[in-house]
């Protein structure tokens, strides 16, 4: 469904992406909130793939300093005609995303030879670009890179990983094996590679946010409907305070954060 979504231009709504010349007039925080609660609440997995794309187009927005390859790889994700993914994660290199094993060795003409294993990435065995993490000296975080890869480059290999929670999503299991990454695709060179990656996490975590309201409201919708019509003791169950009131709460709570998010887009 990617490819359908981006040709209407909802992949995403952060950006006008005037760079493109794709200026899309409804754009920004707001917008983008109101596009994943409307995804989500359909289809919350399918929103969740996109959203690893997204992950890829924000890093290469941040950074793609208006060279052409970048800024083609950018048009191919925001228009949903491929799909994107981010390798962080590796099997030993978990919430410790600082300390990673994989080795990106800098070239005297500016590429990098990358070598290491990353695991757990949404989308990857179905993505052509893929944004990832590593670093020049394994387990320092103050040497780490950023690079973008396009995955039918010599030394990608992906097969997918099952996660029983999220049955429609392709996540991946990666060996990246004496890749060379020109330096055209070098988004953060050594010493850039960590900042560049909370700079990231901080819009992937806004994002989830948004998403966590989305499935509140949806879990919350489902309950209301089965609330009014399931009866005990000779009435609806809403109308005992145990349930009613405890579902006055959830409502109240999953409001304010509501109105907490669109208040942070502002
Ligand atoms: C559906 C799905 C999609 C994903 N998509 C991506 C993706 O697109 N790209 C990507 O790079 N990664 C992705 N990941 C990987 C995800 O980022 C990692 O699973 C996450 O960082 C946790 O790492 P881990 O699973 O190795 O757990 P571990 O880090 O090994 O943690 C194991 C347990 O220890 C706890 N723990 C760890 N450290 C601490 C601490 N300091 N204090 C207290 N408790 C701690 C954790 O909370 C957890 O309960 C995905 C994972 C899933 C499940």
């Amino acid at each position: 469904w990617i490819p359908d979504f981006g040709a209407e231009g909802y992949v995403t709504r952060s950006y006008k992406m005037d760079e493109l010349d794709i200026n899309y007039e409804e754009h920004g925080a707001a917008a983008e909130t109101m596009r994943i609660l409307a995804v989500d609440q359909f289809d919350t997995q399918f929103c969740m793939a996109m959203g690893a794309t997204i992950l890829a187009i924000n890093a290469i927005k941040a950074h793609h300093e208006g060279i052409q390859e970048r800024l083609d790889a950018l048009r191919d994700l925001m228009t949903g005609k491929e799909c994107g993914a981010i390798l962080i994660t590796e099997p030993e290199r978990g919430s410790d995303a600082v300390h990673q094993l994989t080795v990106t060795e800098p070239q005297e003409d500016g590429s990098l030879i990358i070598n290491g294993e990353k695991i757990y990435n949404t989308n990857s065995p179905k993505a052509k670009w893929v944004v990832g993490y590593g670093t020049a000296v394994a387990n320092e975080g103050n040497q780490m890179t950023q690079y973008l890869i396009n995955t039918s480059w010599d030394g990608w290999r992906s097969e997918r990983v099952f996660i029983p929670w999220t049955p429609k999503i392709w996540i991946g299991h990666n060996h990246l094996t004496n890749i060379r990454v020109p330096p055209e695709y070098v988004l953060g060179g050594v010493g850039k590679g960590r900042d560049h990656l909370f700079e990231g996490l901080i819009l992937e975590r806004i994002g989830i946010a948004v998403g966590n309201v989305a499935q509140a409201w949806t879990a919350l919708s489902h309950a209301f409907i089965y609330i009014n019509m399931r009866k005990q003791f000779g009435q609806e169950v809403l109308k005992f305070q145990g349930v009613g009131f405890t579902f006055a709460d959830y409502w109240a709570r999953t409001t304010n954060l509501t109105i907490g998010l669109l208040k942070f887009c502002e």
